[in-house]
C-alpha cells in the first residue's frame, strides 16, 4: 500500500568537547544496529583513548593535504588547528545497504553538508552546564591548558549556533540522552518524505471483497436478529 524509502539516513551529530557525545554514541552504536559510525581522518595527535582507524584515521598534515587534493573528503574542516575530514567511499555504499550513517563532526562541517545533504538529520548534544563541561575537558588530562581553553572557546561558540539544528539533545543522564537519539532517528523514518509511492488502486470489487467476507455478513445477520 505504501512504499517508503529503503535507504539509509544521514545524521550529523555535533557536540563540543567535553560535552559527553562519545559515550552517547557508543550506546547508540550498542542499542542500534543498524547504524554506522563514518570514521574521520585527522591530523591530530593521538589520546589516549584512541584506537587508529576505529576513533580515527590519523595521518601527518602533509598526507591530509595529499587527500584533499585527491578530492577523498565529503567535507573536512580545519578546527583548533588540525584538519578533520569525512572520507566519502563507504557513506554512499552503507546508504545504499539502507544502513543509517552518523557523521560526528563539528558544526563547520554540520553546514557544508547541509548543502551537500539537504535531508540528512541534525543532532547537537548539549553538556548540561559550562561548568560541566570545563570539568570533562579537564578530566581528559591529554590536552595541554592552552589547548583546554582553545576546546572551551570553541565550544561556547558552538552552542551558540544551536539554532541552526533540529534537534537537541541535554546529555545530563547519558542513558536518556542515548535513548533520546535514538528515538529522534526512529521517528524521522516515519516522514511522510520517505514515502516513495502510496498505491491506492484497488478495484471497486476488490474493496467489496474485502469488506464483505463471509463471517462480516453473519455477524450483521446475527446483530440484527
Ligand atoms: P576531537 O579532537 O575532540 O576528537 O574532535 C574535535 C572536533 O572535530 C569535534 O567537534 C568533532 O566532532 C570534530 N570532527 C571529527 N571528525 C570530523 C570531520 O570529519 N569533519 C569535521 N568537520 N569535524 C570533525
Amino acid at each position: 500500500m505504501i512504499k517508503q524509502k529503503k535507504t539509509g539516513q544521514v545524521i550529523v551529530i555535533s557536540a563540543p568537547s567535553g560535552s559527553g557525545k562519545g559515550s552517547v554514541i557508543n550506546g547508540l552504536l550498542k542499542k542500534n544496529k543498524n547504524i554506522w559510525l563514518s570514521v574521520s581522518t585527522t591530523s591530530r595527535n593521538i589520546r589516549e583513548n584512541d584506537i587508529p582507524g576505529v576513533t580515527y584515521n590519523f595521518v601527518s598534515k602533509e598526507e591530509f593535504e595529499k587527500e584533499i587534493k585527491e578530492n577523498v573528503f565529503l567535507e573536512y574542516t580545519n578546527y583548533v588547528g588540525n584538519y578533520y575530514g569525512t572520507p566519502k567511499g563507504p557513506i554512499k555504499e552503507k546508504l545504499e545497504q539502507g544502513i543509517d550513517v552518523i557523521l560526528e563532526i563539528e558544526i563547520e562541517g554540520a553546514s557544508n553538508i547541509k548543502k551537500l545533504i539537504p535531508e540528512a538529520i541534525f543532532i547537537f548534544i548539549m553538556p548540561p552546564s559550562l561548568k560541566v563541561l570545563v570539568k570533562r575537558l579537564k578530566k581528559r588530562g591529554t590536552d595541554s591548558n592552552e589547548k583546554i581553553i582553545e576546546r572551551f572557546h570553541a565550544a561556547y561558540k558552538e552552542i551558540n549556533e544551536v539554532s541552526k539544528y533540529n534537534y537537541v539533545v541535554i546529555n545530563d543522564n547519558l542513558e536518556e540522552a542515548i535513548d533520546k537519539v535514538d528515538a529522534i532517528i526512529k521517528s524521522e523514518k516515519c516522514r511522510v518524505d520517505r514515502i516513495e509511492e502510496v498505491f491506492l488502486d484497488t478495484k471497486e470489487e476488490e474493496i467489496h471483497e474485502l469488506l464483505m467476507d463471509e463471517e462480516f455478513i453473519n455477524e450483521g445477520l446475527s446483530e440484527r436478529m
